[in-house]
């Protein structure tokens, strides 16, 4: 079997229990030659919340559909995997004719429950989101020195505005004693 997962469910969850349905259906006839066939492919189901899938008749290629958005897959869905992985590996193997399927204890959705109780039991995790790297000593300093940048700035910015302050009263400093000298050679 090749095994694709298209989903945000974690590959190894989705494996293991594909891996035991194709076991479980041995006994119903899907061989080593099946097996060895099939190409199995899981897609995220976009607004259903429930499992789907479709295959060809005697052919390879298996496409399973499992919700994507919920946070966590509950028991019910879990063994709805489960039954249509063997539902779709039913039709590689060749079988046809949803109305019979549809009664059959392991191809029939009715069955299921029943059937694939164990897949209540397993775990199908989310995949972890990439983990954002720890920030190292040479960022660190990098980020400061975009601050010391910004600050040594300001206090050049601040330098020019006392200078030009400075020179004003100066300027005004000596209005006034211009004036006071004035007054004093009037009198
Ligand atoms: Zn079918």
């Amino acid at each position: 079997m090749k095994f694709h997962n298209q989903t945000n469910w974690q590959t190894a969850d989705l494996l293991a229990i594909a891996k035991r349905v194709i076991k479980q259906i041995e006994q119903y006839g899907f061989d080593a030659e099946c097996r060895k066939r099939l190409i199995l492919t899981v897609v995220p189901a976009r607004q259903q919340n429930w499992c789907s899938g479709y295959a060809y008749i005697k052919g390879k290629n298996a496409k399973v559909r499992i919700p994507k958005k919920s946070n966590e897959l509950n028991d019910h869905i879990k063994r709805d995997f489960a039954h249509v992985i063997a539902h779709e590996c039913a039709h590689i193997m060749g079988h046809k004719g949803e109305k019979w399927m549809r009664s059959h204890p392991v191809w029939g959705r009715k069955g299921a429950d029943k059937y694939f109780a164990w897949a209540s039991e397993m775990t199908i995790r989310k995949k972890e989101a990439a983990r954002k790297t720890k920030p190292g000593i040479e960022d660190k300093i990098t980020a400061l020195d975009v601050r010391i940048k910004k600050w040594a700035s300001k206090v050049k910015r601040a330098q020019t505005f006392l200078r030009k302050l400075t020179q004003s009263r100066k300027r005004y400093e000596k209005l006034l004693q211009l004036a006071a000298q004035k007054t004093a050679s009037q009198t």
